[in-house]
């Protein structure tokens, strides 16, 4: 792991930068980027944001000035061959960026990756962060503290909240220490409405997501140890509901809310294959249990994407790979 002080070295050296982030990007993925977007514009560089999803709706309220862009191959990968620093942010694994995976391991500038997941894939020059870290914001926090490279404004404040919130739980994972509390304290004074921002991100969903969770609580299960609990989610209850997978964010917490529940286990059907989320109480580590798969994340929250395959055809070696974390 770099020290912080390297990074605010990289960004004096350099003029153009391309942000990206993973996957169906989270408000910790969006808050981190765009709050790192905001320093370097601030110093004058010339950076863009380039994602391969489009944002959740419910996240849209960070980036109101439309700043980012989604990944289309024959509008960005000379704008991105041309730039001079990649820097990824809240990912560690050139695949989690999907379709922009090759331009990533083609890259010739510096490649900088901030993050707090486990099993970094050895493809960056310099790495920022760490599993210590709550969320990803909360490193771009530290390195605005460390190096006083800018002024935390109101907008900062925002992102940065934002991410530390939602990967915190709501300030309630282990995590959650006194020194998140203080930084908190800090955002808030720049600004932040801890109200408002809950409310946009946790309680102005579509109609259809909460149709979709009522289908997808009705087929909960637990496995024979009743330690483990299951529950899904199909196209056809997409399609009924409306909804999308965004809307999906947060489900497989039910699965943990169950006495004597430690594993929660969450299937979603995609068009091409399925994603499974996984979640822990504990020591559990289904990081482990996910990168048996090819998947990966955090001791108590990760996930995989498998292609070409089926609910049915995976639940029961899934479930059985799970009894032997319990
Ligand atoms: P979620 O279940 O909320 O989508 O993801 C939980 C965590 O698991 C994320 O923070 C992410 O790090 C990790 N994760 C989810 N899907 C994948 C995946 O397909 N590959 C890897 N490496 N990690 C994933
Ligand atoms: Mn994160």
């Amino acid at each position: 792991m770099n020290d912080l002080s390297s990074l605010k070295k990289i960004i004096d050296g350099h003029d153009s930068f391309i942000l990206s982030t993973h996957v169906n990007p989270d408000a910790d993925a969006l808050g981190s980027e765009l709050g790192f977007y905001f320093i370097l514009k601030k110093l004058g560089k010339k950076v863009r944001i380039i994602n391969h999803s489009a944002t959740p709706y419910n996240l849209e309220f960070l980036d109101d000035e439309k700043i980012i862009e989604k990944y289309d191959e024959s509008v960005h990968n000379d704008a991105i061959n041309e730039a001079q620093v990649f820097v990824l942010l809240d990912l560690n694994q050139a695949s989690r960026i999907v379709r922009m995976e090759m331009s990533l391991r083609d890259f010739k500038g510096v490649k900088v990756c901030i993050d707090h997941h486990q099993d970094t894939e050895n493809i960056f020059d310099y790495l920022f962060g760490g599993v210590e870290y709550s969320a990803t914001s909360e490193i771009i926090y530290d390195f605005i503290e460390a190096t006083k490279i800018v002024e935390i404004d109101t907008r900062i404040a925002l992102n940065l909240y934002s991410g530390i919130m939602t990967d915190t739980g709501s300030f309630r994972f282990d995590r959650t220490s006194p020194k998140i509390h203080r930084i908190i304290t800090v955002l808030l004074e720049k600004g932040v409405n801890p109200t408002d921002v809950y409310d946009k991100i946790f309680d102005q969903f579509n109609f259809g997501r909460v149709k979709l969770l009522g289908y997808s609580l009705s087929t909960i299960e637990l496995d024979d140890t009743k330690q483990i609990s299951f529950m899904s989610v199909t196209r056809e209850q997409m399609e009924k509901t409306g909804a999308s997978e965004a809307d999906v964010d947060g489900f497989v917490n039910y699965c943990l809310t169950i006495k004597g529940v430690k594993i929660g286990i969450f299937f979603y059907e995609l068009n091409d294959g399925i994603k499974i989320s996984f979640r822990s109480k504990g020591e559990i580590p289904v990081n482990k249990l996910a990168k048996e798969y090819g998947g990966g994340g955090h001791i108590n929250a990760s996930g995989i994407r498998l292609f070409d395959t089926k609910i049915e055809d995976v639940k029961e070696k899934i479930i059985r790979a799970a009894q032997r974390y319990l």
